[in-house]
């Protein structure tokens, strides 16, 4: 297990110049595991964007975005992330297979970009039949384009030619909540932007009154000329206040400085500390410093860089510690490992 935490010196500091009581977040008992299939956003073709989200305790998982799905799996299963996962006496699959055909209920995809789904196709053959929430938006893009016998074969229940109906479609409407099938997950949908207009989509997922959001890829409001991350932030500022939001799942693709017009409908760290502040001013605005303490963010999304030196891995961690007023509890997740929250 990895918590690469930021910056707890902060809060520390905080705590000890400051006599108000503490307002937001540090939720003490963790509720849910992540394990983390694929960390990255872009260059590494077998380390792409895909987390495994489970009920503390359980091994029966959704799958938030599938870049790197079996190759995920494998290296998940190597650092013994799935120990407490035992296979029937009966069957004779490989861990890894079975963790695919069994373990994973239902698929959420924020987008069809290839980086966030395509360890999905490829699995595809040799995956259950399962549900795929995802926008319209989404669902159409990849029945237009990926599974339509050209591309590869239609193993939805949409789209053009013979439909193998391994994968069921389901369209998840911005603002509705609705359950997730096989599991006791509920989830809200809403619509992030993504270099207008493509979209993209976050989910805030509940269980049992506890939450984590996980938002898809995004530009900031302000570049991209929307409210739809003020939206979100609305929306989960209650549930920071009553110490109900567990994690949120943000990208910050790029490392600073990178130009407005270079964003491409993604974060770096100036601009993903911008929206954090918008969300803690709508939680306290006269207190704003204290009202994130101690929130997890897991910072997804960020592309490795091609050149010798300091990865954007280590160099973004830096810039995130250096902009982090918040006390915010930023955690870098890394491929195969598991994070409670
Ligand atoms: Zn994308």
């Amino acid at each position: 297990m990895v918590k690469r935490l930021i910056f707890l010196g902060f809060l520390a500091f905080s705590v000890l110049m400051t006599e108000k009581p503490l307002l937001g977040q540090t939720i003490g008992e963790t509720r849910f595991t992540c394990i983390v299939l694929g960390a990255g956003g872009g260059i590494e073709d077998d380390n792409l964007s895909c987390y495994l989200v489970s009920e503390k305790h359980s091994n029966d998982f959704i799958c938030l975005d599938a870049g790197s799905l079996y190759s995920g799996i494998q290296k998940a299963e190597t650092k013994g992330s799935f120990d407490e996962i035992v296979i029937p006496a009966n069957s004779d699959l490989l861990k890894s297979a079975f963790i695919l055909q069994n373990q994973i209920k239902a698929y959420l995809i924020s987008h069809a970009h290839l980086d966030h789904f395509s360890g999905l196709v490829q699995s595809s053959p040799t995956d259950t039949p399962k549900t795929i929430y995802a926008s319209s938006q989404t669902i159409q893009f990849l029945t237009d384009y990926i599974f339509n016998w050209r591309i590869w074969p239609n193993f939805t229940d949409e789209g053009t030619g013979f439909q193998l109906k391994k994968y069921h479609f389901q369209v998840v409407e911005p603002g509705k909540d609705f359950s997730i099938i096989n599991t006791n997950f509920k989830a809200k949908a809403f619509t992030v932007s993504h270099q207008e207009p493509y979209t993209s989509t976050a989910f805030l997922i509940e269980n049992n009154g506890h939450y984590f959001l996980y938002i898809g890829d995004t530009g900031p409001d302000t570049v991209e000329k929307t409210t739809n991350l003020k939206n979100i932030w609305e929306t989960i500022s209650p549930l920071i206040a009553g110490k109900k939001l567990h994690a949120i799942f943000m990208e910050c693709s790029y490392p600073d400085p990178r130009k407005e017009t270079e964003l491409y409908g993604h974060l770096s760290p100036v601009w993903m500390i911008s929206e954090l502040t918008n969300l803690a001013k709508l939680c306290n605005e006269n207190d704003f410093l204290h009202s994130l303490q101690g929130l997890n963010v897991i910072v997804t999304g960020i592309k490795p860089g091609i050149k010798t030196g300091e990865s954007t891995f280590e160099l973004i961690t830096k810039q995130l510690t250096g902009l982090n007023k918040l006390g915010i509890n930023f955690i870098i997740p890394v491929q195969g490992e598991k994070i409670e929250f």
